[in-house]
């Protein structure tokens, strides 16, 4: 902790204040809360919200409130640890030096690319930790490796909305316009309300994903705003909508295509943005014009006249704006739900205008280090990039930073791979018990590899089944770094993290990058400390560097509305927009070149209860719809199971069950429930309201066990509750992108104990 800086009050008596923004860990999407750090003898005494930071005006949520029960939990990874390959699965851990594990891994790095090659060593990150900005500079530019990776199926977090941002409006990822690049806010003359808010697929009351703020949107319904909320699931805010589409789990693509029906017959749409701005609209019109509303409730179960009123009241209300959520990447038409969702953001106009939804260049603020880095990798190596064997995937491939991860898994599921894999490296990822899809095939697989190395805060079922080295993260208050919302893609402030306390035996992420780029690629890591990295990041888009950031703690960007009339969406400076046609494309020119459609379509995932392609006896053994990924406030993904007051409030796994579905299958609350198809199965508690259609179960994922056994073969109780078990592999979108954990079959049924359950 810098003293006498501009962050810092000194209270005496040894005390003081620290201004910071967060991001992680503890798991966290890089939201850049404000917060004020109480310490007294380098320790946390408090956390408070920062009243001076602009966006999130002192409002936190109980994660951040709690960070002193993760700060000095009792199981906290403290020192960097080893073990022997043989014993994995066993809580056989040798505490060492950084020095020592850091020459091991320098070690084993020089012998892998002398005997298989770079290519050999894979790297796995997780979602939305402050190292999702780097690993893939760890990957490219320390290991010289193309194969960077996640786990998750169909890359389906975050990835897949960018991706189609990018295609059909050549603009990173849109956001509601809630005024937040504005240091006087909602003050702002240039901002207005927006009239109507559609939410889709998203609960930003709960989860905080990237860089909206629920906070934000009770704001602007508190100043008049009304929702329509697309969601199978009465939410909060479903229940205060004016208009709440509780659709059939993944069938989104199906009830967008008839909102643009509705707009279009009823010629709603602003016709003179469309006919400036926009491509294909005539292609798209007839593609829509087949969805009539009453043909996507027989789809979606949503009424046709709500449907339509809904569809009209956001049409004619101008300005209104729109929110996407995870929904639209994981489901297996996710690129159609993303498409057509933008539809109808272009037809009515709300691009970039007063309170609709804002659009930024690509890579408004990405420094240098999450895209370019792949250009460290030899032309040879980067050809050696896994990829599918049949030539699918294209689009995947031309777009993604690495490997499709269902791709990824086939190959190391192989008997005799194209590539010798050696090593593995994780950054802030719980494979088993989160993100992975068919756990056991990727647990079989994880554990050929001969040194897997994983950097995190406890300990958790994956390290403790596959992990050899593990090396102690600092938490977020005990490093400096940037936050920048929406990973730098549609970025309205940077935040500085500013350090509080001193870490014990811990480093940051970045500070580990940098002394192994120090060790095994020199040429590319000039940098002794991470100040002097933020500092050159930041001159990358500024003229000051990462000192005045912490000085000023949040720096909010420029902005302007309507760039496609200025240029400031396009490399060449031209007015519209960064697409093939220089258009928003409804009709999207990009995917034809990748084998898949131009124009947005719904099919049925294919082991869903409505799928042509399983029998009818399977059908009738397995009725219900599975849905899962809905959040919990208290928990970020797998972790915070171990933090008293957050397990508090949501102690165990639960499946929301609709009353009648519950009473049908002699299901009382509390009782443990299986859910079960044929690829798995586990168990969680009934939860029982009238919040789900009743032919629907929602489950809660990434449930582990922080206080059962860690050994193998428990493992924390990595397979009671993982509902991840249950969800295919490779069954993926044609682009690779989208993954069907929203509409699967399943059966429900009461078992007796948590502890006789075996999965
Ligand atoms: S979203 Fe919650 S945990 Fe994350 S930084 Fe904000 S207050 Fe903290």
């Amino acid at each position: 902790m810098e003293e006498n800086a501009k962050w810092v009050e000194d209270l005496g008596d040894g005390v003081h204040k620290v201004r910071t923004c967060v991001w992680s860990p503890p798991g966290d999407h890089p939201v850049g809360c404000g917060i004020i750090v109480t310490v007294k003898d380098n320790k946390v005494i408090n956390v408070e919200g920062d009243p001076t930071h602009p966006i999130t005006q002192g409002r936190l949520c109980p994660r951040c409130i709690a960070m002193d029960e993760a700060l000095y939990h009792p199981d906290r990874i403290l020192h960097p640890m080893k073990r022997d390959r043989a014993d994995r699965g066993k809580d056989a851990w040798e505490q060492i030096s950084w020095d020592e594990a850091l020459d091991l891994i320098e070690s084993k790095v020089r012998h892998f690319w002398e005997v298989a090659g770079p290519e050999s060593i894979l790297t796995f990150t997780g979602t939305g930790r402050e190292i999702t900005m780097y690993s893939a500079a760890y990957c490219h530019a320390i290991f010289g490796s193309p194969n960077y990776c996640m786990v998750l199926s169909g890359g389906s977090c975050y990835g897949p909305r960018c991706t189609i941002a990018n295609f059909q409006l050549g603009a990173g990822y849109p956001e509601l316009d809630y005024a937040a690049y504005f240091p006087d806010r909602y003050e702002d003359p240039r901002w207005e309300l927006p009239q109507y808010i559609l939410v889709w697929g998203k609960n930003p009351v709960y989860s905080n994903p990237d860089g909206f703020f629920g906070h934000a949107l009770i704001d602007l319904m508190k100043m008049g705003s009304k929702l329509i909320v697309v969601d199978p699931q009465l939410t909060w805010i479903a229940a205060h909508a004016e208009y709440h589409l509780q659709l059939r789990p993944g069938t989104d693509a199906a009830l967008a295509m008839a909102m643009c029906n509705v707009i279009i017959e009823e010629d709603l749409y602003d016709h003179e943005f469309v006919e400036k701005w926009v491509y294909g609209f005539d292609e798209f019109a007839a593609c829509v014009a087949e969805w009539s509303p009453e043909r996507a409730a027989e789809v979606c179960w949503v009424d046709a006249d709500v449907l339509r009123e809904a569809a009209r009241a956001f049409a004619t209300h101008s300005p209104s704006s729109a929110l996407w959520g995870l929904s639209i990447d994981t489901e297996t038409n996710g690129v159609q739900a993303g498409h057509t969702f933008l539809a109808i953001c272009a037809l009515t106009g709300y691009m970039d205008v007063p309170g609709g939804i804002t659009l930024a260049r690509p890579s408004s603020f990405t420094g240098k280090w999450r895209y370019e880095t792949v250009n460290s990798v030899p032309d040879e190596v980067r050809a050696k990039r896994i990829k599918d064997q049949q030539g699918r995937y294209s689009c995947w491939d031309a777009a993604g930073p690495g490997p499709l991860p269902d791709v990824t898994l086939d190959w190391l599921e192989m008997d005799e791979p194209p590539t010798d894999f050696k090593m593995s490296y994780w950054f802030g990822t719980n494979p088993l018990a989160c993100m992975s899809v068919q756990p056991m095939r990727w647990e079989k697989a994880l554990d050929k590899l001969e040194f897997n190395v994983v950097q995190d805060v406890f300990m958790n079922p994956s390290i403790m089944r596959l992990c050899d080295l593990v090396l102690p993260l600092s938490m977020s208050v005990e490093h400096a770094g940037i936050v920048m919302p929406h990973f730098g893609r549609n970025t309205h402030f940077l935040g500085a993290m500013n350090k509080a306390v001193e870490p014990l035996d811990s480093k940051s992420d970045v500070e580990i990058m940098l002394e192994l780029g120090r060790r095994l690629r020199p040429e590319l890591w000039p940098w002794e400390t991470p100040e002097q990295f933020f500092t050159d990041q930041l001159h990358t888009a500024y003229d000051w560097g990462f000192k005045e950031l912490q000085d000023d703690v949040v720096f909010q960007q420029p902005f302007e509305y309507r760039k496609y009339e200025t240029g400031a969406l396009r490399a060449d400076g031209k007015p519209g927009f960064d697409t093939p046609t220089g258009l928003i494309e409804l009709k999207a020119s990009v995917y034809s070149v990748f084998g898949e459609k131009p124009l947005p379509y719904f099919k049925e995932p294919e082991l869903s209860p409505y799928s042509d392609a399983i029998s009818d006896e399977v059908k009738e053994e397995f009725p219900l719809v599975l849905t899962t990924g809905g959040r919990h406030i208290s928990m970020f993904h797998s972790e915070h199971r171990q933090i008293p007051s957050m397990r508090a409030l949501n102690p165990w796994p639960l499946i929301t069950i609709h009353p009648e579905t519950a009473a049908a299958h002699g299901i009382a609350e509390g009782d443990w429930v299986a859910i079960e198809n044929p690829l798995g199965r586990c168990i969680q508690k009934a939860c029982i309201r009238p919040v789900v259609d009743p032919r629907v179960v929602h489950a809660q994922h990434a449930w582990w066990y922080p206080e059962q056994s860690g050994e193998a073969p428990n493992l924390f109780g990595l397979y009671k509750s993982n509902i991840n078990s249950l969800i295919p592999h490779e069954s993926v979108g044609v682009t690779g992108y989208g993954a069907p954990y929203k509409n699967i079959i399943c059966k429900i049924y009461k078992v007796d104990s948590l502890d006789a359950f075996e999965a």
